[in-house]
């Protein structure tokens, strides 16, 4: 039986939902209810929100969207899903279904609606992107669906562990040069989006690990350059591109803050700057908006 839905903007810090919580779960004599809560009304193209189940009897859940399933993982403060919208998805609204298994083996639905709103992205200056002729190669759309399709397969691979406590942090202390998600034109021809965030950034930069987690790629890509991936667990990928200096290997586990490589200038690259990007279940997602949510430990 699923008793309540809660949509509030922060859930966590709400002293209301806390208390509608509790009544209900002391409710003597009755089936002991699961609660159903949002952290949003709407989620924008390109990011994330968080459901949180709560209720005694819990064994596993699942959240289904966008012809896509989510998990949900086990915390102190109930079961966790970050719902993850790509970049591309139509704005419109979506059915959203949560289906609950409990430990006596019965199952229990939720269905709901997701609305996807705009996420907002800019088209940016065609004049700022031309690819000399050395570098033609990288506009093809083969060596882009080939990079795209590697990437997206190691984000897609869910760690149930969680590595990472706390927020996330950005990799180099450096200014926007290109936000997340924008429409891009190369040579006037060659539309791309954008998957990550742009920090302009001297080669030689030292770049940080957003948030603890275990290397699960470093290696050069043809588009993003000298590349490492940093698996956070949850099913949660930080990336960071186009470094001149590797400094770490798969398998080998990170701490926040330390020291992956050192920012440059290869791959699909027009000058000195570190290319951040961070995927939820195999999708894209604005990694600002991410750094700011809020997950229970
Ligand atoms: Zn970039």
């Amino acid at each position: 039986m699923f008793a309540l839905v809660i949509k509030h903007k922060r859930i966590f810090s709400s002293l209301i939902t806390l208390l509608a919580v509790l009544g209900l779960l002391t409710r003597a004599g009755a089936e002991q209810p699961t609660v159903v809560k949002l952290d949003f009304d709407y989620i924008r193209q390109g990011t994330a929100g968080v459901i949180l189940l709560t209720g005694p009897d819990i064994a596993a859940a699942v959240a289904s969207a966008l012809d896509r399933t989510y998990p949900f993982f086990p915390t102190s403060q109930g079961f966790v899903c970050l719902l993850a919208v790509p970049m591309e998805q139509r704005i419109k609204d979506y059915p959203l279904q949560i289906t609950v298994t409990r430990r006596n083996g019965s199952t229990a639905t939720w269905e709901g609606t997701l609305k996807v709103a705009s996420g907002q992205f800019i088209a940016e200056d065609p004049t700022q992107l031309i690819m000399p002729a050395n570098k033609l190669n990288l506009l093809r759309d083969d060596v882009q669906q080939s990079e795209d399709t590697r990437l997206l397969n190691t984000y897609s691979l869910v760690t149930p562990v969680r590595y990472w406590e706390g927020m996330f942090t950005p990799p180099v202390n450096g200014p926007l040069s290109s936000p997340f998600g924008s429409f891009r034109t190369y040579n006037g021809t060659v539309t791309r989006r954008h998957t990550g965030y742009d920090f302009r950034a001297p080669a030689g930069t030292p770049v940080l690990a957003s948030a603890s987690g275990r290397v699960v790629l470093s290696r050069p890509l043809d588009i993003h350059g000298n590349n490492v991936v940093i698996d956070h667990g949850w099913g949660i990928y930080s990336e960071y591109a186009h470094l001149s200096e590797r400094y770490v290997v798969p398998g080998q586990f990170v701490l926040q803050g330390d020291v992956i490589g050192l920012s440059g200038n290869t791959g699909r690259s027009t000058g000195p700057h570190v290319h951040w990007e961070i995927a939820v279940n195999g999708v894209w997602v604005n990694p600002l908006t991410f750094m700011q949510t809020k997950l229970p430990n």
